[in-house]
């Protein structure tokens, strides 16, 4: 978690809370691995994943949750995160991937 290095989302991604960083993703595909049905593949040369769908039920949150956490740079990142799904990155460690929460100034 490196807020400092911290990137714009990629404009493949469908819109929703969820994103990968633009310029950021090193193509490690962990999170094809953890959750295929959530992310895609932008094209071979300009390589980058990207989410291609945000998750809308708790199996699909937890693959979610098990892409970034897998994901070698911490470039999945979430905003405007519903306050559960916040709660359940915060209790795994993850809060450093929220960058705001749904209610929360
Ligand atoms: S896990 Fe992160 S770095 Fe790896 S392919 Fe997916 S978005 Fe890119």
């Amino acid at each position: 978690m490196r807020p400092e290095t911290r990137k714009p989302p990629h404009p493949a991604n469908v819109p929703g809370p969820f994103y990968v960083e633009l310029d950021h993703c090193t193509l490690c595909t962990m999170c094809e691995f953890a959750a295929p049905d959530l992310f895609a593949l932008v094209d071979e040369v300009l390589g980058a994943w990207y989410v291609s769908k945000q998750p809308a039920s708790k199996a699909e949150f937890g693959r979610m949750k098990e892409a970034m956490r897998d994901c070698e740079v911490d470039c999945i990142r979430v905003k405007n995160c519903p306050p559960d799904w916040a709660a359940r990155l915060r209790d795994a460690g993850m809060g450093g991937l929220i960058d705001s929460v749904e209610g929360e100034g």
